[in-house]
C-alpha cells in the first residue's frame, strides 16, 4: 500500500474513533458479536487460509486458533461490562471529603503488528482486547501467512465497522510506512530485530510500545507420576503447536541423565502414534525458515547429536520430529531460538541443577517443569524470571484468560489476554471529586510546626477511608 492510501486509512480511523461512536458499551458489543459472525460463518474459510500458509490441520487451527478465539470473545462480551466499570477507591484521611475512582478510557487509534505462525490468533486475539477498551484499530498482519493476512482484509470489514477497524496488508515496507504515524499505542508480536525498529519509530511520536517476543523456552524433565501424559504434553507443545514454530513452544528438555533412556522410548513410540499421518503435523513457514532450520543441523557434532528423526522435505518444506541429545552449548541450536521441530535434550547431573542452567540465559517467555517435587516447583517460581511458569504440562497457559500473557526482559514487555487485554489498550484515568465541608489550613503557608506534627498525625492515617466508609460517612 502506498503512502497516499495509508495516509487516507490513518485518517480516517482517526475521524472513527474523534467521532466518538468507538466508546460507546453498544459499538463494542457490536464489534465482538461481529467477530464472533465472522468466526462462526467463516470457519471453513479460515481453516483453508490457515493450511494453505503453515499446513496446519484443521483440528490444530481450531484448537489453537479459531476455537479459542471464540471462547475470548464470548468472555470479552460476558466481562465487557465489569471491565468498563469505573473502580471506586479509598481516599486517605487528609483529602477528606472525598471520593475517588479510576475510569478506564480507550487509548484512541492503536496499531497491532501480528506474526504468521498464528496468523488469525496473534491477530484476533489482542483486536478483542483493542476494540472492547473502545480504540479505532489498524491491524497489520505478517506478509508470510498471505492467505491469512488476506482472509483478514477480506472479512474484517464486512462484519464490523470498517472505518474503525482496518486490516493493513503488506510486508516490512509497509510496516515502516506505519510507523511514521502516530499512533496512541503499537502492539508488536515478532522478532527483537524488527521490535528495535518499531520502538525507535514509535519514539519520534512518544508512543507507547507493548513487545509480545520470544526466546527459549525451557522444559524441566524431573519425573512424572505419569510419563505418558507427560510425554504426550511435551509432543502437544513442540510438535503439535505449530510445528515448533511458537513461541512458547517447549524450545529444549532439561533431564538427569538417569531418566534419558526412557523418555527417549517414551517420546519415539509416542511420535509415532502421533504422526503416522505427516499431515498431522504443520509445515515449516518458507524456504528461508528451512533453510534456517537445516542450517542449525548442519554443524558436525550437532548433526552428530541426532538422535531421532532429521530427515528434511525441502520441496514440501516439512521437517521430521527431529531429537537432539547434548548438542554443544555453545552451538547455533542452543543459543538461538530454535522455533521448529527441532528437539535438544540437555541432561544434567541433578535436575536442581537445571535452574541455575536457566538463570544463565536470557529470561524465556515460558518456564515449563514436569516434577512432583514441591520444593523443586517453588524454588523454580522463586528463583528464576519468565513470563510464565507452567507445571505438568506446556503451551495451554496460553488459553487461560485470567492468566496474563506476555514476557519479560528479552521475551518483551506488557500483557495481554482477557483483561489484561483490555487494560493493554486502556488508559486507567484517576478520577476526584473533593467536598467542601472541611477545609484543612494546615495545608497551606504560613508554615509552622504545629501544622507539620498535625500532617504527620493525618498521614499516619492514611487508610482512615476505610473507617468512614465502614460507617457509611463516605460515598
Ligand atoms: P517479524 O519480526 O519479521 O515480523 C513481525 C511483524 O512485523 C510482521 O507483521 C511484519 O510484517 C512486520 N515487520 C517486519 N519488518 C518490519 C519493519 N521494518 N517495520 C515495521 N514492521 C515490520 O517476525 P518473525 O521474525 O518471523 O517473528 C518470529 C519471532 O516472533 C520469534 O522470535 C517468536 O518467538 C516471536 N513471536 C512471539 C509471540 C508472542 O506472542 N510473544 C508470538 C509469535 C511469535
Amino acid at each position: 500500500m502506498a503512502e497516499a492510501g495509508l495516509g487516507e486509512t490513518v485518517s480516517e480511523l482517526q475521524e472513527a474513533y474523534e467521532s466518538g461512536r468507538t466508546r460507546s458499551v453498544a459499538w463494542r458489543q457490536a464489534q465482538l458479536r461481529g467477530l464472533l459472525r465472522l468466526l462462526k460463518e467463516n470457519e471453513e474459510e479460515a481453516f483453508q487460509a490457515l493450511h494453505e500458509d503453515l499446513g496446519k490441520h484443521h483440528a490444530e487451527a481450531y484448537r489453537d486458533e479459531v476455537g479459542l478465539l471464540v471462547k475470548s470473545t464470548n468472555a470479552a462480551l460476558r466481562e465487557l461490562g465489569n471491565w468498563m466499570a469505573p473502580e471506586k477507591v479509598w481516599v486517605p484521611l487528609i483529602a477528606f471529603p472525598a471520593s475517588a475512582q479510576i475510569v478506564p478510557e480507550p487509548l484512541g487509534v492503536v496499531l497491532i503488528f501480528s506474526c504468521w505462525n498464528f496468523p488469525l490468533g496473534l491477530s484476533l486475539e489482542p483486536l478483542i482486547g483493542a476494540i472492547a477498551a473502545g480504540n479505532a484499530v489498524a491491524l497489520k498482519p505478517s506478509e508470510l501467512s498471505p492467505c491469512t493476512a488476506k482472509f483478514l482484509g477480506d472479512n474484517i470489514g464486512r462484519y464490523m465497522d470498517a472505518t474503525a477497524v482496518k486490516v493493513v496488508q503488506g510486508g516490512s515496507d509497509v510496516g515502516e510506512l506505519l510507523m511514521e504515524h502516530r499512533w496512541d499505542k503499537v502492539l508488536f508480536t515478532g522478532s527483537p530485530r524488527v521490535a528495535r525498529v518499531v520502538m525507535s519509530a514509535a519514539s519520534r511520536h512518544l508512543t507507547p510500545v507493548a513487545l509480545e517476543l520470544g526466546g527459549k523456552c525451557p522444559c524441566i524433565f524431573d519425573s512424572a507420576r505419569d510419563l505418558q501424559i507427560a510425554v504426550n504434553r511435551i509432543i502437544g507443545a513442540k510438535w503439535s503447536s505449530c510445528a515448533g514454530q511458537a513461541c512458547i513452544a517447549i524450545d529444549y528438555v532439561l533431564v538427569e541423565e538417569r531418566f534419558v533412556p526412557i523418555l527417549i522410548k517414551v517420546l519415539k513410540s509416542t511420535l509415532k502414534r502421533f504422526f503416522s499421518d505427516a499431515d498431522h503435523m504443520a509445515r515449516i513457514v518458507n524456504a528461508r525458515h528451512f533453510e534456517r532450520l537445516s542450517n542449525l543441523l548442519k554443524d558436525t557434532s550437532v548433526a552428530a547429536s541426532v538422535i531421532h528423526g532429521g530427515s528434511m522435505d525441502a520441496k514440501n518444506l516439512h521437517i521430521e520430529p527431529t531429537i537432539l541429545l547434548n548438542p554443544p552449548l555453545d552451538s547455533a541450536i542452543m543459543t538461538e531460538e530454535i522455533f521448529g521441530p527441532l528437539l535438544p535434550i540437555i541432561t544434567v547431573k541433578k535436575i536442581e541443577d537445571s535452574i541455575a542452567f536457566v538463570k544463565a540465559r536470557p529470561k524465556p517467555l515460558a518456564i515449563y517443569a514436569f516434577t512432583g517435587n514441591a520444593v523443586l516447583r517453588r524454588r523454580i517460581v522463586e528463583e528464576t524470571s519468565s513470563g510464565s511458569v507452567t507445571f505438568n504440562d506446556a503451551v495451554v497457559q496460553y488459553a487461560i484468560d485470567a492468566l496474563p500473557f506476555g514476557g519479560v526482559g528479552q521475551s518483551g514487555f506488557g500483557q495481554y489476554h482477557g483483561k489484561y487485554s483490555f487494560e493493554m489498550f486502556s488508559h486507567k484515568k484517576a478520577v476526584m471529586k473533593r467536598g467542601y465541608l472541611i477545609e484543612l489550613k494546615l495545608r497551606y503557608p504560613p508554615w509552622d510546626e504545629s501544622k507539620v506534627a498535625l500532617m504527620r498525625h493525618l498521614y499516619r492515617f492514611n487508610y482512615f477511608g476505610f473507617v468512614l466508609s465502614f460507617l457509611g460517612l463516605r460515598r
